[in-house]
């Protein structure tokens, strides 16, 4: 049965008083071209993989969307991630009712960031028989009030936060010389207050199924494996993986921009994409950016790999954080600034700098 709650009824069933948080909740949007604004019709755009499999591409957005994965199966459809709100759901709810009119059955959330799962209560109002599933760690993530960028209290903190931001980016047009910068600060502001009534309306539907370990699903005629396979993006990273049609959905334990690592695992990471790299697969859809093929994971490790192991190396040296952060960058610029920058968003000098204060906070400071 699926659950729909509102989140005055989520934060008391689950004891939290007030939303704190310690990570800045801007860390997962940009700034883009005015072209870029919010229109259902250019959210998503549905790759084939496989036969009866999609990659819901998400275009870069201000407020930023996840893709979605659609496995069409003998009875039903199996959806994976919902996007980062109702009205990006129902946008890709309605594409597949252009290719297929079964019934949504199940919904699988890759891990709990917001722009992964709060979409979910439109399938849940599609279907009441519907299936959420996720890790026990997703599950317990997204209620915890010091989880990170996602879960009820990640959406009380931003239903806090945005109204500044609102605030700010008006001010900013206010301030705009350039009719380019103003007509995209415009779109994004837009965005931004179109997005905050759609937070304030929110009915989280949470995960009804939870997993501890690996587990296949034989969905009529489909197999679909969910696989645990270690911490990486997050402590609860599902992986899905379809045997037959060689495809992987990774949510954004392998994405196509830098990888956000405030609430992963570093080394652990690694392992566990060594793990995945066990299982034979050609294509991947990734959390962010387009269908990509097996070798981006090598290349997404390596930057990992090499980024722990330069940041160890300055830390012994003695380097400071700041000469760490411009010496890394600049260290492994040549192997992965091209590869890193392929989109207006998660671009390799946007985020080398985090990424090397997290892995020196998580792993340096051991070393
Ligand atoms: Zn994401
Ligand atoms: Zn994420």
């Amino acid at each position: 049965m699926s659950m729909q709650w509102t989140r005055r009824q989520l934060l008391v069933q689950a004891g939290i008083a007030a939303a704190i948080h310690t990570l800045d909740p801007h860390a997962l949007c940009c700034v883009l071209p005015a072209a870029a604004e919010t229109a259902d019709k250019d959210l998503f755009e549905l790759k084939p993989v496989a036969d009866g499999v999609y990659g819901a591409i998400a275009a870069p957005r201000y407020k930023v969307n996840s893709n979605a994965a659609v496995i069409v199966t003998g009875d039903g459809v199996v959806v994976v991630d919902s996007h980062s709100k109702p009205s990006a759901a129902q946008s890709l709810y309605k594409e597949i009712q252009g290719i297929t009119n079964k019934p949504v059955r199940k919904i699988v959330n890759t891990h709990f960031h917001w722009d992964h799962w709060q979409g979910n209560q439109v399938y849940a109002s599609a279907n009441p028989g519907l299936e959420i599933v996720a890790s026990q760690r997703t599950r317990e993530n997204l209620t915890r009030p010091d989880a990170g960028v996602g879960g009820i209290p990640f959406i009380e903190k931003q239903l806090t936060t945005l109204p500044k931001e609102i605030d700010q980016l008006k001010d900013e047009i206010t301030r705009a010389t350039s009719p380019e910068v103003k007509a995209r600060l415009e779109s994004n502001l837009r965005q931004a207050e179109a997005y905050l009534q759609e937070l304030q309306g929110l009915k989280p539907a949470l995960p009804t199924r939870t997993l501890t370990s690996t587990v296949t699903l034989h969905e009529q005629g489909r197999e679909i494996q969910l696989h645990l396979l270690g911490r990486a993006h997050t402590d609860g990273d599902v992986f899905v993986y379809l045997p037959k049609e060689k495809v992987v959905v990774t949510g954004d334990a392998v994405i196509d921009w830098m990888p956000f690592l405030n609430d992963g695992y570093p080394e652990d990471w690694v392992q566990t994409l060594t793990a995945l790299e066990q299982l034979d697969f050609t294509h991947i859809i990734p959390g962010h950016g387009v269908v990509l093929p097996k070798s981006h994971l090598t290349f997404f490790r390596g930057y990992l790999t090499d980024l722990i192991a330069a940041v160890k190396k300055a830390a012994a040296d003695g380097a400071s954080l700041d000469e760490m952060k411009k010496g890394v960058g600049d260290q492994l610029a040549p192997k992965y600034e091209r590869g890193m920058s392929k989109y207006p968003l998660g671009q390799y000098r946007d985020r080398v700098g985090t990424n090397v204060e997290m892995v020196y906070r998580k792993v340096g400071k051991k070393a």
